[in-house]
């Protein structure tokens, strides 16, 4: 198999290295590297079913049965790029676990709901959802490359035909941008879904100039999983659209340092190269992400492809999703093993999603005594300092 990395031609510094095959070659399918760098023969050829998967990986029987009983609750697929990532032999890979469904996504589990952070209560106009003061996200699609098996809408693509549009997908933008336009205070329109991307270049501009026709719109987001589903789709073509509306941002979302391919790190490097700064949000997941180790090399191998981290999630008790669920602790555990013995900035913020925002919720390393204040460092040596030091302004006090 000749893959090589998705750099473009007009590329002139080093690229990271094409990725070594991870697979035997049982499990590699031959494809021609046009294809392979072409996104639409990746969506074309996405695993939809059990037979087709069996070209990527040695399915076990409990994710066969899952495959077929999650047939028509949850969809699913896989793009080829991705499923190149997944271990064949091992059922616990981290890749395979976000992307192959399990029999565990089929439980009832206490205290699970399908939308726990109250997108549809906020919701204002078919695609708008308005919760914060000067931001609001724009639903775009519910169409994704890859069905992520964790997904916090996974509403989105319940039952096939669940969404989390008032009407549906196909309805006119007038509204929507009627309510931006008409709330002046909104000044951040982050668009996601399922993934903006998903759309061809022509239709994702009109959305896009459309909010850049208002003027007290200041900066366009993007949340997009195709860097790490499918880094074909970032193209010089797509960038160059995009650039031409500046401010645009994006955040992306990997979870694994696994994710973190040659393929990968050149999307990246086309969106920053025009001047798309990227982020990442990680959500925390059971079995995939839930130690130290692993999110020490996933936020350090962020930062050497120039993606900053920006949030870590805590998993939502979304139906479908609960399995992958850690404690609020195991967040305390990995954020203390992160701050201070990495990069400062390669430090995410780890916060709870809920109906009433997103919710910071590090455990503080300091606390007030009578001696002073009592501080805490990475390494769990102590400090009191007293509290003069830090004198106490009436004013500020509320
Ligand atoms: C997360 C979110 C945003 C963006 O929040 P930031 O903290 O600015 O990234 C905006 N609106 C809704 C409804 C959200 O869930
Ligand atoms: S790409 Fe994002 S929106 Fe789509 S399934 Fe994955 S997590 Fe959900």
């Amino acid at each position: 198999m000749s893959r090589t990395s998705g750099e473009t031609e007009a590329s002139t510094e080093p690229q990271p290295a094409p990725r070594a095959p991870a697979a035997p070659a049982a499990f590699r399918p031959t494809v021609p590297d046009a294809q392979w760098r072409d996104w639409r023969w990746h969506m074309r050829k996405r695993v939809t079913n059990a037979e087709k998967a069996r070209q990527w990986i040695r399915l076990t029987p409990d994710e066969e049965e899952a495959i077929v009983r999650s047939a028509g609750r949850y969809r699913w697929s896989v793009t080829p790029y991705y499923a190149s990532l997944m271990d064949p032999d091992d059922p616990l890979c981290p890749v395979r676990r976000q992307a192959v469904p399990a029999l565990a996504e089929l439980m009832e589990h206490s205290g699970a709901e399908v939308d726990p952070v109250g997108d549809m209560y906020y919701r204002k106009t078919n695609r708008v959802v308005h919760k914060y003061p000067d931001r609001v996200i724009m639903l775009v699609t519910e169409a994704c490359p890859v069905y992520c098996r964790h997904c916090t809408r996974k509403f989105h693509t319940t039952d096939v035909e669940g969404t989390y549009f008032r009407e549906n997908e196909g309805s006119s933008y007038e509204e929507d941008l009627r309510y931006i336009a008409a709330h002046p205070e909104i000044r951040d329109v982050l668009l996601t879904g399922g993934d903006p991307l998903s759309y061809r270049d022509g239709t994702l501009e009109e959305i896009v100039s459309g909010l850049r026709a208002i003027p007290s719109v200041e900066i366009i987001r993007i949340g997009s999983r195709f860097p790490v589903l499918l880094p074909q789709r970032i193209t010089d073509e797509l960038c160059g659209m995009l650039a031409r509306y500046h401010p645009v941002w994006l955040n992306t979302h990997f979870n694994h340092p696994k994710e973190i391919t040659g393929e990968a790190a050149a999307a990246v490097d086309r969106l920053l190269r025009h001047g798309i700064p990227v982020g990442n949000q990680t959500v925390l997941l059971r079995g995939v992400n839930d130690d130290v180790a692993t999110m020490r090399t996933l936020m350090t191998g962020l930062l050497r492809i120039r993606v900053r981290p920006y949030y870590l999630y805590h998993c939502d008790n979304v139906t479908g999703v609960s399995h992958f669920m850690t404690s609020v602790e195991k967040g305390w555990e990995i954020m203390e093993g992160l701050q201070g013995h990495i990069t400062g900035f390669a430090v995410p913020q780890y916060v709870l999603t809920t109906k009433i925002g997103k919710i910071p919720v590090a455990r503080p390393a300091f606390h007030e005594t009578p001696e002073g204040l009592r501080l805490r460092n990475y390494r769990g040596e102590e400090l009191t300092v007293d509290r003069s030091v830090y004198p106490v302004r009436e004013a500020d006090l509320r």
